[in-house]
């Protein structure tokens, strides 16, 4: 999955990073970079890559910039949500992010909050963003949207809110899609803490689904050379 690479990639940059601790940089751009000592020889292209990436972001930023942002991962940060739930949410927020820069911002949560049938005034939104906007960037990232449903669920949400309106909404389709029998979202929360082994049978499920993907491909693939075949003959 392009996002569990990503994720080794960034592990891979940030054990250089520490590698790197206490040699200054002070290479000039463009300058070969200084070597950290003890280097895996079996280091590959890759993370060779990434770390001249980083050693350059560090550059253009100063010194000043705060190390170690940690990746984030919703299903360790979220344990009370199942891999599913998190997977159809993470669906809907590609979906409201029109821009598709990893944020909803405030035009996107109005866009959101009309399809959803609870259109906000522009001090509504303002301070449903607000509410989880813990970077205070003024935009929702996938993990601020994931705390909207989070304090949902823990009953932190004003019953009357923009946050509680979204969530409740959206409940309906996570509902029916995300966690098959539960009639509400609450209650599904409620099933995916109660039943332990449900992590370990979802992931089996991903991996049958990707199995039949590979297959359908191999298929596909298959009657594609096949009608290839057919035209040159
Ligand atoms: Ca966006
Ligand atoms: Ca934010």
């Amino acid at each position: 999955m392009a996002s569990e690479e990503l994720a080794r990639k960034l592990e891979r940059r940030l054990r250089r990073e520490e590698a790197e601790e206490g040699s200054p940089l002070t290479a000039p751009l463009g300058a070969p970079a200084p070597q950290p000592p003890a280097r895996p020889p079996t280091a590959s292209a890759d993370a060779e890559l990434s770390a001249q990436l980083s050693r350059r972001l560090d550059i253009n930023e100063g010194a000043a910039r705060p190390r170690r942002c940690r990746v984030f991962n919703p299903y360790t940060e979220f344990p009370e949500f199942s891999r599913r739930l998190i997977k159809d949410l993470e669906s809907m927020f590609k979906l409201y992010d029109a821009g598709q820069d990893g944020f909803i911002d405030l035009m996107e949560l109005k866009l959101m909050m009309e399809k959803l049938g609870a259109p906000q005034t522009h001090l509504g939104l303002k301070s449903m963003i607000k509410e989880v906007d813990e970077d205070i960037d003024g935009k929702l990232s996938f993990r601020e949207f994931l705390l909207i449903f989070h304090k949902a669920a823990a009953g932190l949400l004003q019953e009357d809110s923009g946050l509680m309106a979204l969530a409740k909404l959206s409940e309906i389709d996570v509902a029916l899609e995300g966690v098959k029998g539960a009639k509400t979202f609450f209650e599904a929360k409620v099933q995916a803490l109660s039943s332990g082994s449900k992590f370990e049978a979802e992931l089996k499920a991903e991996q049958d689904e990707r199995k039949r993907e590979e297959e359908e491909r191999r298929l596909r693939q298959a009657a594609f050379q096949e009608l290839k075949a057919n035209f040159s003959t």
